[in-house]
């Protein structure tokens, strides 16, 4: 289990004369810009690519962040620093850059209450391998994207529902990245995985690998906006067994799903959908809230839940994940360890109401039900009568 990736975190200043990047050994560039996570805290989520142009290995000791008028937003070095890289192999050691090598900082800022700024400067500390190297740094500008993410309604109703998503998993939505037509990208940036969960931290009301005994199976799934339909998928069929759900070839990963255009650049995603519940066809507009299809286990899929995430293209890998808020949910409470899920209940907390946010990590929510008031329907999942329920086998 990967160590808990420390946020940029303002540390100490770096000390000491550094020289400058005079040989243009390191360039670092953002693919993507940074863009605006309102979630629990306000988070610029973006990646940095720094490529090593040298014939002599590199290490890279620490970043510096700051606006354009200097004001210091963050800082990464030593571990944080490794993490921020999210090797699979290695998350201790400081980054190394082979000769002519690249790599990707994965990089979360959080802004506190201040207002993003326009543009971040990085100061990219490196030095050549071994001790008594004289550390140089690289500096760089890069423009800050500060649209407000899209509001959106919730994906789901009633609940409880486990907002799964955690920037630091080095194998999860917001690192992995996908080449498509040449571009690398990272479309679940903001991706959220919906799992349905009873009080006791179940997620099975019967048969554990069972996929029709998930307590969100078969859930209806609605529209988040009005939007046209501009992708289905709902060929693929779902094993009897979670355990001996497999593994897809990288095309079928999503399962069957449902794209829905929402605005120029801006799709929503909603993936695994259970066999033959597609409700809409491409080409079909569709009014927010409408049902558009079912919770269900098709594609790459640890158990039965729902995927959803806004990019800024219709297919599933050749978009760039976008924020987005809900515009009201209520929080219940979380998971504070993912790994006790399905065996320990969640933590409990008094529900309150959010609005216009992005579930936070783990976070437990009930989506407001059409016919009755969010805080009730959030007091009745915590008394043990959970809002809704799924609509079929
Ligand atoms: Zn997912």
């Amino acid at each position: 289990m990967r160590r808990a990736f420390a946020p940029l975190a303002i540390a100490g200043m770096l000390g000491g004369a550094v020289a400058e990047d005079k040989a243009d050994i390191l360039t670092v560039t953002a693919p993507y810009p940074p863009t605006i996570d309102r979630s629990e805290a306000t988070v610029l989520r973006y990646e940095l690519q720094v490529a090593n142009r040298s014939d002599a290995p590199v290490v890279l000791v620490a970043l510096e962040v700051a606006d354009a008028a200097g004001r210091r937003l963050g800082a990464l070095s030593g571990a944080a620093m490794a993490s921020a890289e999210a090797r699979d192999d290695d998350d201790t050691a400081s980054p190394v850059l082979p000769p002519r090598g690249t790599t990707t900082l994965h990089i979360d800022l959080a802004l506190g209450a201040q207002p993003p700024p326009a543009m971040l400067v990085h100061a990219l500390r490196f030095a050549a391998p071994g001790p008594g190297a004289v550390p140089r740094q690289r500096v760089s500008q890069v423009a800050v994207d500060r649209a407000e993410p899209v509001a959106i309604g919730p994906p789901l109703r009633g609940g409880p529902w486990i907002a799964v998503h955690d920037p630091s998993w080095a194998r999860g939505h917001r690192r992995m990245v996908y080449t498509e037509g040449g571009r690398a990208r990272i479309p679940g940036r903001y991706a959220i995985d919906f799992v349905g969960v009873d009080l006791a931290g179940a997620i099975t009301s019967g048969d554990p690998d069972r996929p029709a005994d998930a307590i969100g199976y078969g859930a209806e799934v609605i529209a988040v906006a009005d939007g046209t339909v501009t992708r289905v998928r709902d060929d693929m069929t779902e094993g009897g067994s979670i355990a001996a759900g497999g593994i897809h070839k990288t095309g079928e990963a999503a399962g069957n799903h449902i794209v829905l255009k929402m605005a120029e650049r801006r799709y929503a995603f909603y993936e695994h959908l259970k066999p033959g519940s597609i409700a809409v066809r491409v080409g079909q507009r569709v009014r927010r809230g409408d049902v558009i299809g079912a919770l269900g286990f098709t594609g790459d899929s640890t158990g039965p839940h729902l995927h959803f995430h806004v990019a800024d293209a219709p297919t599933p890998l050749g978009g760039e994940g976008l924020p987005f808020t809900i515009d009201r949910f209520v929080r219940c409470g979380r998971y504070a360890d993912l790994g006790s899920l399905g065996r320990e209940p969640w933590q409990r907390e008094t529900p309150q109401v959010i609005t216009r946010r992005r579930p936070g990590g783990n976070v437990v929510v009930v989506f407001e039900k059409l016919s009755g008031p969010a805080l009730s329907a959030c007091s009745a999942a915590v008394r043990g009568q959970p809002a809704a329920r799924k609509t079929s086998g």
